[in-house]
């Protein structure tokens, strides 16, 4: 009620006034409105899944797709993740939506796997409150069960933040996934406290260095002294390292010449739906058996 947020304002003094500008009212009335109509989405059958594929820098295989929703509403259009993710992070509704992507991952493995286009994992993106889910575990293994899939063929992201909040029962979370054979990527990497002690203690598989850092190698020496060493520790730690926003050549060629692993982004492929998705045949190098041999 507006009443009360100016009066609170009064309360706390001319310096505080700002935070219940009309602008802030704006925005958490918008925020409602996603979420009255994000609560409906699921039984509207609004979300969809969108992959994007992860490619070994050694090989050219496609090795993995990352899993990322799609909204589209019948009104607004599409809206973006950064807008509705947080938004279902603050309502509980990304409980029941991260496991209508788990679910939708799975299904989406059976079908490759009927066709035998790709097999390879299916990565999807764990949120801070889907962690803080004491029955996180037992409700996961519970839809791969019923899928029927192989867990080796799963992997999920993480964020820093979200490990640090609880550091011994996520590791154990962690691990029991892990038992399964679900690999696990610390996600945009870099932008959190990035203790390099803490990461000795994650039993993660592999690291995604952020986009915002890959986005100005060759032109910033400074990101790509940080480049240089978050894969240097990374390979010292025996974890793998992805790059995140490859978009050009010159990237692709600094992170290839130090020995970064895998790399997505819009440079190899957009996230598409799966229908749309194209896997390369593996291409033999020059010096293996058959390299050119169908040319
Ligand atoms: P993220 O997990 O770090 O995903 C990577 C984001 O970078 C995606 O944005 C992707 O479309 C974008 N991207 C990929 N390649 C490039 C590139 O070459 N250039 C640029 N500029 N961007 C690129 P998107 O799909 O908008 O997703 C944003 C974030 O929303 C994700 O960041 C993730 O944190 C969250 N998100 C998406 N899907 C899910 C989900 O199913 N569950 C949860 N909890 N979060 C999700
Ligand atoms: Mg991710
Ligand atoms: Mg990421
Ligand atoms: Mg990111």
């Amino acid at each position: 009620n507006s009443d009360t947020a100016m009066y609170q304002a009064k309360a706390l003094g001319r310096n505080n006034y700002r935070f219940y500008s009309p602008e802030m009212d704006a925005k958490a009335a918008d925020r409602l409105m996603l979420e009255n109509n994000l609560r409906r989405a699921l039984e509207r059958n609004e979300l969809a899944l969108h992959y994007q594929p992860i490619v070994s820098l050694a090989s050219g295989e496609v090795v993995a797709v990352e899993a990322l929703l799609r909204w589209t509403h019948p009104v607004m259009g599409a809206v973006s993740p950064a807008r509705f993710i947080p938004v279902a992070e603050d309502s509980s509704l990304i409980l029941p939506i991260g496991e209508w992507v788990l679910e939708t991952a799975c299904r989406q493995i059976r079908e490759w796997d009927r066709s035998g286009s790709f097999h390879g994992r299916i990565v999807i993106n764990l949120s801070p409150r889907q962690f803080r889910q004491g029955d996180l575990v037992q409700r996961f293994t519970h839809i791969i069960k019923r899928t029927g899939i192989d867990p080796r063929r799963l992997g999920m992201e993480i964020t820093e933040s979200v490990i640090m909040e609880n550091l011994d029962s996520s590791i154990r979370m962690l691990q029991s996934l892990k038992d399964m054979g679900v690999e696990f990527s610390l996600d945009d990497f870099g932008t959190g406290y990035s203790s390099l002690s803490y990461l000795k203690r994650f039993p993660v598989d592999k690291l995604k260095i952020d986009q915002s850092f890959v986005r100005d190698l060759v032109n910033d020496h400074d990101d790509e002294s940080l480049v240089k060493a978050i894969i240097a520790m990374a390979h010292n730690l025996k974890i793998r390292v992805v790059a995140e926003g490859v978009e050009t050549v010159d990237q692709l060629e600094f992170l290839r010449e130090h020995r970064c692993d895998l790399y997505q982004g819009y440079y190899f492929s957009r996230p598409l739906p799966a229908h749309e998705l194209k896997f390369p045949q593996y291409l033999p190098r020059p010096n293996e058996p058959n390299a050119g041999s169908s040319l």
